[in-house]
């Protein structure tokens, strides 16, 4: 085995070695240390107890060569649910047993062979949502912001009252992409890599696959405007293909089926791209996750095409520091004269690439960002939009909501949409993509530019720091 896959074995283990690193546990009790849900609630006995300790009750097993048999003789604790699979403590733990791993595996046995609840499955079907709620959308967005339907959903489906949700777009961003295209009479884009009209695209060193996710296609469009905007600024020519969700929503609520499902849809169209190098850039942090580690270790898929997409996945902000570190990043960007909180989704820590909005920022001249230095704002993609679990989540993010209020600024960042909606809802502080500032930066230079001020758009002389 080469170092390479060895790497890519460790970041990113099967199933089985999944239960496997159970049996590594030293009983440190570090786990529970980190967990943030364990530290605001009773409910949840911590991740020690949930992950290593009952899974050997659960495995059955008397010897690792049993472990083919899972599963599963015993069921698992039904307390496991209230672990938000934010990853701490799979990140935290000296031993590398893969607990938060471990967990969501366990809630899929948990739901297995029960009709999920409509509430679950409702909000893992984010095309579906998202599709109707676009097509509907002025009637959806009222009744999002009507106190007696979300009185409703809470009473009926479970849905928290004031569960943070964004406003449905008026198109998608398929349907727009396509326009775009239309407009400028470009049509190759749209065709699959491996198809014949696809051998016009320009090589994979100037042009990238962008991944936009649920949030950008249906609620967020100027998410993509400004990573296209950066991506087309430093040469790349950006192809959409068509899309679907990344299935995280899935396996978030234990429905690794139809996870899968969405993960083959994925494949087919990235699969022949990523053999031909192309890069595929995600601005959803928690979706390039997916797509990098979540294929392999949740819904235990190894094929060629899994790992070949997996290993030419990046997270938009990784990519553009990959850009710079190799002195190929337009630093052109101007003054924008601002505090600026910045949190690190929990989903990106668990990419292992540091925080490369915060290096990206500190090229801005002007900019004073600063990392707010919490583990988790408390939302973990749907589970503090669930009514059972929604005090939960807001007691996880309360620290890092006093911090954004006290920093006085008007605006915040962070790299995932989910994040940013329960940032923005508790805080009243409008919360972007750092690509959105990176894009304003670039504005902000240009018009210096044609004003001719060179000292506006003198790049490197931001600051970026942790609080
Ligand atoms: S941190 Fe790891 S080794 Fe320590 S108790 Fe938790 S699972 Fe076991
Ligand atoms: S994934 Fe997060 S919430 Fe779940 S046990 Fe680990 S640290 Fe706790």
């Amino acid at each position: 085995m080469s170092i390479a896959e060895l790497v890519a074995e460790a970041a990113a283990p099967s199933m089985e070695q999944v239960g496997y690193s159970s049996d590594q546990c030293l009983k440190c009790n570090v786990c529970n240390t980190v967990c943030p849900v364990m530290r605001v609630t009773d409910k949840f006995p911590g991740p020690k107890y949930v992950g290593p300790q009952a899974a050997r009750f659960r495995s059955g097993r008397t010897s690792p060569v049993q472990i083919k048999d899972w599963p599963i003789l015993a069921s698992p604790d039904v307390t496991v649910d209230y672990c938000s699979g934010c990853g701490w403590c799979t990140a935290a733990c000296p031993a590398g047993v893969k607990i938060a791993e471990m967990n969501s595996q366990s809630r899929a046995r948990l739901r297995a062979g029960h009709r999920p609840k409509l509430r679950d499955w409702g909000l893992s079907q984010t095309d579906l949502v998202g599709r109707v709620g676009v097509l509907f959308s002025p009637i959806g967005n009222w009744a999002l912001s009507n106190r007696l339907v979300r009185w409703v959903m809470e009473t009926f489906f479970g849905i928290h009252r004031k569960a943070p949700f964004p406003k449905f777009s008026r198109r998608t961003y398929q349907s727009v992409w396509k326009r775009r295209l239309k407009k400028r009479d470009i049509s190759l884009a749209f065709a699959g890599a491996g198809s014949a009209r696809a051998t016009s695209l320009p090589g994979p060193d100037k042009a990238v696959v962008y991944f936009h996710g649920c949030a950008v296609n249906y609620y967020e469009p100027h998410v993509a405007n400004a990573a296209i905007s950066i991506l087309e600024r430093n040469g790349f020519q950006v192809i959409v293909p068509p899309q679907a969700c990344c299935g995280l929503p899935a396996i978030s609520n234990g429905l690794y089926a139809d996870a899968r499902g969405k993960a083959h849809k994925n494949l087919e169209i990235l699969a022949d791209y990523a053999r031909k190098g192309y890069k595929i850039v995600g601005t959803s942090t928690s979706c390039t996750h997916t797509i990098k580690a979540e294929y392999r270790e949740m819904l235990d898929m190894h094929d060629d095409d899994t790992e070949v997409v997996a290993n030419a996945t990046w997270d938009i902000c990784e990519f553009l520091l990959d850009l710079h570190d190799h002195g190929r990043l337009d630093t052109g960007f101007g003054r924008l004269d601002e505090d600026l909180p910045y949190h690190a989704p929990c989903q990106l820590r668990s990419h292992g690439i540091g925080l490369p909005a915060m290096d990206l920022f500190a090229l801005v001249p002007g900019l004073r960002a600063r990392d707010m230095d919490h583990d988790c704002c408390g939302i973990a993609g749907t589970y503090g939009m669930k009514k059972e679990k929604y005090d939960i989540a807001q007691s996880v993010g309360r620290p890092l909501f006093d911090k954004v209020r006290a920093s006085g600024a008007s605006e915040a960042a962070c790299d995932s949409e989910t994040c940013r909606w329960q940032i923005e809802k508790a805080t009243s502080v409008r919360t972007k993509h750092p690509v959105e500032i990176l894009a304003a930066a670039y504005l902000a230079g240009d018009r210096a530019r044609a004003a001719g001020d060179g000292a506006g758009s003198a790049a490197g002389s931001g600051a970026a720091t942790v609080n």
